[in-house]
């Protein structure tokens, strides 16, 4: 058995964040005091100044030993940021997922029928579809709840999740003169008991650019049995047009020379960019659904073609993918979200390098014959490019296998990313 979590981000209203300059200066102090808390702790435990840990090393770091040295650091840090004894004390509790999370837990309820309300300070009540943030010195507030977020706690609970803490969060935009904060959110960290499933088949994933679509094979007892490619045409035809009217504004802004026109093209661009950020990750929280229903429905470990991250940046950055670059954007929005759902469920999940280029068969380096139709020199076999991967995995199906079946689970959060409904 282990622990898997979910987080539903909500955004805090802009109008209310207008209205309450209190509530977004109470967020910052918290943010800030997580992070030097978080910084303090692992410089006096590893003596370095940055040091840049897993979540594994992390956690075999926080050894119960180190709860003083925590619980002083924290008394020290949140007086300097104002922050009261409530604060003070949850840190002090929850001292080792204040430091996984960079974030101050808050005691949260989940309401779902009638239960009583036990003076949480972030109380849930899905029957009148609104959320309370109370008890944090300032004014309480709130948040009425999308349909949506109402359905995706529902689904949840379900599951037989629990809401087990919130954070009050802000996120934190990197500018030329420093960092500015904007939008606030409160998370909500859902847990649940997974039994870790003992994996029958494999599904292995190749991701390379959003708008080729997800290359995904199932693979039982060593056979290819199914392939499917993950593709929305419209919304890549949509992302396409979105890039190009970006760029399009970009360049006009760049020759403007009048301060309001130029200003108001920059405006545009970046509400185009944000729309652009949303149908990005609608597609990532898409595709990674599909395929883990299939690997549910299969009992399947996934597996994902780990593209080293050189690779990566460097096909992110190349002139070959100018313009073609935003479609990479998605890719590690995606493998963070198939191991977050995959961990979910309880399905093994792996990354592994899964050659694409080199030939299955024989072994020897393939060359591109036609767009995307790979062929070996050496032994004639011919193939879509994006099969190969499959074809590896196929090969190595029994060593994979066996990889998946080693524990992979722990009991702290491995990805500390904040997924949305
Ligand atoms: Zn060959």
């Amino acid at each position: 058995m282990g622990q898997t979590y979910r987080v539903l981000k909500i955004r805090i209203p802009w109008r209310l964040v207008e209205e309450r300059p209190d509530v977004l200066d109470l967020a910052v102090r918290m943010r800030l005091a997580a992070e030097e808390y978080v910084r303090r702790l692992l410089k006096e435990i590893t003596g370095q100044e940055e040091p840049k840990l897993t979540t594994e090393e992390l956690d075999r770091l926080l050894t119960p030993d180190r709860r003083e040295l925590a619980r002083r650091i924290i008394e020290e840090v949140f007086s300097k940021y104002g922050l009261g004894r409530c604060f003070v004390k949850q840190a002090k509790t929850f001292w080792r997922e204040t430091a996984f999370w960079r974030a101050i837990p808050l005691n949260a309820q989940l309401r779902v029928e009638n239960e009583k309300d036990v003076s949480r300070a972030v109380f849930v009540d899905l029957r009148n579809e609104i959320l309370k943030v109370r008890k944090l010195g300032v004014q309480p507030f709130i948040i009425r709840l999308r349909r949506q977020t109402v359905e995706w706690i529902r689904e949840r609970i379900e599951e037989d999740a629990r809401l087990r803490l919130a954070f009050l969060g802000i996120e934190r935009q990197k500018g030329k003169k420093g960092p500015t904060y904007g939008k606030l959110y409160v998370a909500l960290v859902f847990a649940r008991e997974v039994t870790p499933v003992e994996p029958r088949a494999l599904v292995v994933v190749d991701v390379n650019r959003l708008d080729h679509g997800v290359a995904v094979g199932l693979l039982v007892d060593g056979k290819l049995r199914q392939t499917l490619r993950l593709i929305d045409r419209d919304v890549i035809k949509t992302l396409r047009r979105l890039h190009e009217e970006i760029s399009r504004l970009e360049e006009r802004a760049a020759r403007e020379t009048d301060p309001a026109r130029r200003s108001f093209l920059e405006s545009r661009a970046r509400y185009l960019k944000s729309k652009r950020y949303r149908k990005i990750r609608g597609v990532a929280e898409q595709t990674a659904g599909e395929i883990v229903k299939l690997a549910r429905k299969h009992q399947a470990a996934v597996v994902v073609d780990a593209m080293d991250y050189e690779t990566y940046s460097a096909r992110k950055q190349s002139g070959e993918s100018g313009d073609r670059k935003h479609l990479y954007d998605g890719l590690g929005q995606l493998k963070r979200r198939l191991q977050t759902l995959a961990q979910w469920y309880g399905l093994p999940y792996l990354e592994e390098r899964l050659y694409s280029t080199i030939c299955p068969r024989c072994g020897a380096r393939m060359v591109e014959e036609k767009k995307r139709i790979m062929r070996c020199p050496a032994c004639g076999f011919t193939d879509h490019r994006d099969r190969v991967p499959l074809l590896w995995a196929k090969r190595r199906y029994w060593e994979l296998l066996q990889k998946t079946k080693q524990p992979a689970f722990s009991s702290t959060p491995t990805t500390v990313t904040l997924l949305t409904s």
